[in-house]
This record gives C-alpha cells, sequence and structure tokens, in this order.
C-alpha cells in the first residue's frame, strides 16, 4: 500500500473522504483542479486527528475553509484537503470559543443579534474564522485583531496548544500562516473578546455596511479584492489607470464595476485568471513603478 492510500484508510472514520474532488465545487471562484484526497470534517477532534493523519504519512496538506480567498491551479493539489465544517460555538458573557470551520459572516451577524459589538463590520465577508486568522481579515476599519484573544493550533508533533493573537502578529491582510512562518498547523478555535452593545444599532450598522458592499461590489464568481491596497494609492485605480477594467481572458474578466475584483464568467480556468493577475502586475509596476502584491493565495499544483 502507499503512503496515501495509508492515509486514506487512517482517515476513513474522521468525516467524508472523496478521491480526485474537483475543487472548483470548493471555491468562490468555481475554479480548481482536482485534491487527490478530500475529507470533510464536522468538529475540531476530527480536524486534529486528520491533520495528524497527514503528518504522520508525510503527506501534503492543505486545510481549505469556504475557498473564498483562493485561486487554485487546473492540475489540482496532491496529497490531502480537509473542508473544514467544524463549527461549535461556546459563548460565556463577552467571550466566545468557537471551532474555525464557522461562517464568520453568520457568526457577526448572530454576534450584533446578540448585542455584542465588535464584529458588524464583518457582516459581508465570506469565508471562516480560520481563514480570517490566517489573512486577519477586516474591512471599513476594523479587523479580527482587534477582537482575537488567542487561537487554538494543532502543531505537526500532534500537540495542541493555544497561543496568544499578539504571537500570530496579524497585519493588514497578514499573519504569521501568510508569512509561511506556522506551515502545517491547524487552527482549531478562536477565542474572541467583544464588548456589550445594543442589538438594534449593531443591526442598523451592519446594514449600512451590507448596502455599502452591495454598491461597491460586483455580483459574480470571484475571490473579492485581487491584489492588497499599496500605500500610494487603492489597487483598483492603478489597474484602471492601465487600461485594464472590464478585460478578459477567456471567460475571466476583470470586473467593469471593481477593477480589483476579477470574475469566472463561467467556464474560466486558473491560468486565464493568473494571466490578468500577471499582466495588471506587469503593467502597474511598468507604468508607476509600484509592486502589486496578490491578496488572494495561489493554491496547487502552478507549472
Ligand atoms: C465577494 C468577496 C468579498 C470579500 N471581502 C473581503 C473583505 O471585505 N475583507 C477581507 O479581509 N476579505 C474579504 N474577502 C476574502 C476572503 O473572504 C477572506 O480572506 C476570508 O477570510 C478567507 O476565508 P476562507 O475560509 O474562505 O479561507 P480559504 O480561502 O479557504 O483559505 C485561505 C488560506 O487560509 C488557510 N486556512 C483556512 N482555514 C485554516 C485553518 N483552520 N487552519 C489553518 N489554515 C487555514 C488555507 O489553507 C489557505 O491558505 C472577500 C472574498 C470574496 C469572495
Amino acid at each position: 500500500m502507499t503512503a496515501i492510500e495509508r492515509l486514506a484508510a487512517a482517515l476513513q472514520p474522521l468525516g467524508d473522504l472523496r478521491r480526485a474532488e474537483p475543487l472548483a465545487r470548493h471555491t468562490t471562484f468555481g475554479i480548481g483542479g482536482p485534491a487527490d484526497l478530500f475529507l470533510t470534517v464536522r468538529n475540531s477532534q476530527a480536524l486534529a486527528a486528520a491533520a495528524r493523519a497527514a503528518a504522520d504519512y508525510q503527506i501534503p496538506l492543505l486545510i481549505l475553509g469556504s475557498g473564498s480567498n483562493i485561486l487554485v491551479a487546473d492540475a489540482g493539489v496532491r496529497g490531502l484537503v480537509i473542508e473544514n465544517r467544524a463549527r461549535a460555538e461556546h459563548l460565556q458573557g463577552t467571550t466566545i470559543r468557537i471551532e474555525s470551520g464557522a461562517s464568520f459572516a453568520a457568526f457577526a451577524r448572530r454576534m450584533c443579534r446578540r448585542g455584542l459589538d465588535g464584529l458588524a463590520w464583518a457582516v459581508g465577508i465570506p469565508g471562516t474564522l480560520g481563514g480570517a486568522v490566517v489573512y486577519n481579515a477586516g474591512a471599513y476599519g476594523g479587523c479580527l485583531a482587534d477582537v482575537l484573544r488567542r487561537v487554538q493550533l494543532q502543531l505537526p508533533n500532534g500537540h495542541i496548544e493555544w497561543i496568544d493573537a499578539a504571537d500570530l502578529r496579524l497585519v493588514y491582510r497578514g499573519s504569521r500562516f501568510t508569512r509561511g512562518e506556522l506551515h502545517g498547523r491547524a487552527i482549531l478555535q478562536c477565542e474572541l473578546e467583544l464588548t456589550p452593545g445594543d442589538p438594534t444599532e449593531l443591526l442598523a450598522r451592519a446594514a449600512t455596511y451590507d448596502q455599502k458592499r452591495l454598491t461597491a461590489q460586483p455580483r459574480g464568481r470571484s475571490a473579492g479584492s485581487t491584489f492588497k491596497n499599496p500605500p500610494q494609492a487603492p489597487a483598483w485605480k492603478l489597474i484602471d489607470a492601465v487600461g485594464m477594467r472590464g478585460m478578459r481572458r477567456g471567460d475571466a474578466a476583470v470586473s467593469e464595476k471593481h477593477a480589483n475584483f476579477f470574475i469566472n464568467h463561467g467556464n474560466a480556468t486558473a491560468a486565464d485568471v493568473r494571466w490578468l493577475i500577471d499582466e495588471a502586475r506587469r503593467r502597474v509596476h511598468q507604468q508607476f513603478g509600484i509592486t502589486l502584491e496578490p491578496e488572494v493565495e495561489f493554491i496547487g499544483a502552478w507549472t
């Protein structure tokens, strides 16, 4: 038996296991080739056990939240992809402990309804709590770092530990995860501290953010902002200025409505989207001397 077959046997009791699962079904872009093994887990114990098994058998591991910030290669991902659907939540006063596969937007709205302040800005952000930690998700002047106290991590050696949010070095759309310093660690749970607020006022504030999003952002399959905003100017302005608003490559396009959103109009390939990303970077660098840094993460077997 190969290592991957032995891993598949070990994973069987932990959740729903599939082979050669197309990741296009699990990303907001609707793009991405197959994962060798694809396991859906529904609690953080199963997530920890599956991550540990991948380490034991030395099989590459990707933990997938909602796939809302990734561009997966057309050739897919080798090894194991764990789809994280661990969603249990425990609330004590203003402290909330929540598993990392919970929907961030739904959680934020639930907290507004309960009269807990600190996450109204997050009601429209797709993705899981785990993904939100990795990128320090944020919008409208707020970010996760403002309310995150600590996270529970599964280490590659099998140990589980809580670490303080300060030790994740959360910055604008980044953390020690995005810098590759926590490779192989799975985020199992998060602990957040909110403050008491008025549910009516919080829901009204959330509604203004919903409205802003509807007005500014395009519909269609995307991964949100393609590039981080450099200090000099918003990325959309730079992409617009180099003549790429509305540009198409196959079924991939730069949005007419918001030039930092790249859209899959139906059957776009990862290569099509990547071409547009590279072209935007090339043109912006050539014209303005600014290097755009992708916010979207490239995942899998790129040639
Ligand atoms: C329409 C749209 C609007 C958006 N608006 C915003 C916005 O306003 N602000 C913002 O910040 N972002 C925004 N985004 C981007 C995206 O929603 C966030 O980056 C989100 O936090 C990603 O979470 P996810 O669960 O989808 O992560 P995924 O895309 O599934 O994964 C991203 C990375 O995190 C890692 N990861 C995920 N879970 C774990 C875990 N439990 N343990 C370890 N690693 C993990 C993955 O391995 C991968 O490297 C938007 C996206 C879309 C599609």
